[in-house]
């Protein structure tokens, strides 16, 4: 049967490795994974209650408006409940997103090292991808994004991931300002992914939900993956106006977020002890890791989330499987076209001591 090209030449996301894939593939039994972006602590018991209620009723489909997840996340947000649109993790969003307002042929704009699931998704739909050279130190030239959008009518989507996954940097408030200076007035739609919100610290950040209150082609995109810690249960939520959601909602499978996940998420959402651990413990975990990095004489670039991009001065392919040796997994990001570079999601103090100690002895072992 003949297939698009575009289909054949696809590279399929390739996620973190699994701790039973290491444990099994290395004969070890203790493995520390940091490689995924994830929250490092489990689920708190009134989670977990939360769940076990829901299983009780697995029978039943789940409710396909999402009325009690929709009522928690407005009020979680303070955005109306007409704005939400819920997605099996953020990265059917982005799929639906693509899907709803790009058509083969049209373009989506990104910078250079934006998370890769955006030209999977695009690429997946025969949809064009512009990608911009990013500046000094990996940051997004949003100067240069602003003027493509000022010269080509190609573009239906601009993705910025705010702070970005894999580097971790940010862009400001006076930069994203200027950026829509051109874009506000452009038939494009600008999506701000801020899956690592919860964990920014910095002052000049441009908090999403008050860009998309300012300007009527703003939307953005949170998940419950990280900071909330339910990646497993794949929960995502689009905020857009009203003409967006739905839109999406037309499109969205009716079931796409199960039952036991919108029980979980409306739990989570009023469970501000767990999320403000889970901040202290990253906070903490960054700190240590970037001194780690600074005493061993690594390049990092600072970060507004849960992980350190480091640059490991060898290819990272083989630091990384020497690392999985010692049962520790860092994500190696070659597929970004960084081919020294690891990606280090802040574990628990002890997982990150782990990860220190195996990477000071791989490479040492690699200098000598
Ligand atoms: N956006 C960014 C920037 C991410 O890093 C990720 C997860 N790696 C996602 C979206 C997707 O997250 P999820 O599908 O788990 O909501």
């Amino acid at each position: 049967m003949k297939v698009a090209p575009e289909i054949l030449s696809l590279v399929p996301y390739s996620p973190g490795k699994p701790i039973s894939e290491t444990k099994r593939e290395y004969g070890l039994s203790d493995v520390v994974k940091l490689a995924s972006n994830e929250c490092p602590i489990g689920p708190s018991e009134k989670i977990l209650a939360a769940m076990t209620k829901a299983l009780q009723e697995i029978n039943r489909y789940p409710d396909g408006s999402a009325y009690d997840l929709k009522r928690a996340m407005s009020k979680y947000l303070k955005v109306a409940p007409e704005k939400l649109v819920f997605g099996n993790g953020s990265n059917e969003l982005i799929d639906l997103l693509i899907k709803v307002y790009c058509r083969p042929g049209d373009a989506i704009l990104i910078s250079e090292y934006s998370f890769i699931a955006y030209k999977i998704s695009a690429q997946a739909s025969s949809v064009e991808v512009v990608e911009i050279p990013a500046k000094a130190e990996m940051r997004f030239d949003l100067k240069a994004m602003a003027e493509f959008l000022r010269v080509s009518d190609k573009v239906r989507l601009v993705f910025l991931p705010n702070p970005n996954n894999p580097t971790g940097v940010y862009f400001s408030q006076a930069e994203f300002k200027e950026f829509m200076e051109v874009a506000a007035d452009k038939d494009v739609l600008v999506v701000l992914d801020e899956a690592y919100r919860e964990f920014v610290r910095a002052e000049s950040y441009p908090d999403g939900v008050a860009q998309m209150n300012t300007y009527d082609n703003v939307v953005v995109l949170r998940t419950m993956s990280k900071v909330f810690g339910l990646a497993g249960l794949r929960v995502g939520v689009l905020i857009a106006p009203e003409s967006v959601t739905d839109l999406i909602h037309r499109v969205r499978n009716p079931f796409n977020v199960n039952s036991v996940a919108q029980a979980a998420v409306t739990a989570a959402l009023s469970d501000s002890d767990h999320l403000k651990r889970v901040q202290v413990i990253t906070w903490t975990g960054v700190e240590q890791i970037e001194s780690y990095l600074k005493r061993q004489g690594l390049r990092f670039l600072p970060t507004q989330a849960n992980f350190v991009l480091f640059d490991a001065g060898y290819e990272a392919d083989l630091v990384f499987k020497e690392l999985l040796k010692k049962g520790v997994i860092l994500r190696p990001v070659s597929n970004y076209g960084l081919p020294t570079y690891l990606r280090w999601s802040v574990g628990l103090h002890e997982e990150n001591e782990k990860a220190m100690k195996a990477l000071t002895e791989v490479l040492s072992f690699l200098r000598n």
